[in-house]
């Protein structure tokens, strides 16, 4: 989402910090197949829900979408790595200070709710914050970065001009979502986390400076490719369309080749991170271990 209006949605979200109540929601596990020397198991849950009603703003010539709405789903993801027991959160959603009652703030292109707060999504998983060694934003809108200072112990994987970005005095506003990850590894380009290839961060920019992707190679057939914010819905992806808020088009249009290049290299399933339907191929693909 664009600065412009990250900003007044972290204003305006920070300043009302509505409390909830939370309920615990189940979340789903899945980990690789025990007769396929698992190395690395995958766990989601939605951290919010997004209903974007001027979906034009995801077109970079505003021309296309006009008139439409669209429904968008904020999940965080939990790779832990085995036998390290090595675990890394990708995402994390909304602000806890978004509740469960739809707020529309700004110029009312997003109406956001966020159903329950982090704590209780991971101890459905038995987690606690405390459980995590690494965390890593696809990058750093509000929508990515909600619930992430819980994970001031674990190292921050950020690239180095993702971090000069969000730190700058300019961006406070922004900056104050992880103004507690203070043990931080700077990145330039791809990284593979747990240093065996399962798990890699693709560096992608162009959504915003230092945007960046994820590769996760479960042991199955096929490996997953989370897109972070590439891609928000499949009509971008198929057309190559960057939303209008978008850092610089042509990064990202190179991004979305690179991005293209290695998933067709790597047979990988590609999910778009904001998409419902994704979000649900992903729990059923991975409940079914059906990826073929
Ligand atoms: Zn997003």
């Amino acid at each position: 989402m664009s600065l412009t209006i990250a900003k007044k949605i972290i204003i305006t979200t920070l300043s009302i910090w509505l409390v909830t109540s939370c309920k615990q929601q189940g979340g789903t596990t899945v980990s690789k197949d025990a007769k396929t020397s698992p190395s690395v198991s995958l766990q989601m849950f939605n951290s919010g829900q997004i209903k974007v009603n001027r979906l034009e703003a995801f077109s970079d010539s505003l021309h296309l979408y006009k008139g439409q709405s669209k429904a968008f789903v904020d999940p965080t993801y939990i790779i832990t790595h085995h036998p390290t027991g090595k675990r890394l959160i990708w995402d994390t959603g909304l602000p806890e200070a978004i509740g469960k009652t739809p707020i529309t703030p700004g110029d009312g292109t997003f109406t956001l709710s966020r159903q329950d707060s982090l704590v209780n999504q991971l101890k459905t998983l038995q987690l606690s914050y405390d459980d995590f060694d690494y965390i890593a934003l696809s990058h750093s809108h509000f929508d990515h970065t909600g619930t992430a200072n819980y994970f001031k112990n674990a190292t921050w994987l950020v690239q180095a001009n993702e971090y000069e970005f969000i730190t700058n005095k300019d961006n406070a506003a922004l900056g104050l979502a992880v103004s507690e990850l203070t043990k931080v590894e700077k990145l330039k380009g791809d990284y593979d986390v747990f240093g065996d290839g399962s798990v890699v961060i693709k560096y992608t920019p162009g959504h915003t400076i230092g945007h960046q992707s994820l590769y996760i190679d479960l042991g199955l057939k096929r490996p997953i490719l989370l897109t972070g914010d590439l891609y928000h819905f499949q009509e971008n992806r198929q057309n190559k369309i960057s939303p209008s808020f978008n850092y610089n088009f042509e990064q990202t249009r190179a991004s979305m080749e690179a991005f293209e290049t290695f998933a067709k290299q790597k047979n990988a399933i590609v999910i778009i991170q904001h998409s419902p339907k994704d979000y649900k191929k992903l729990q059923e693909l991975l409940k079914n271990k059906t990826i073929h």
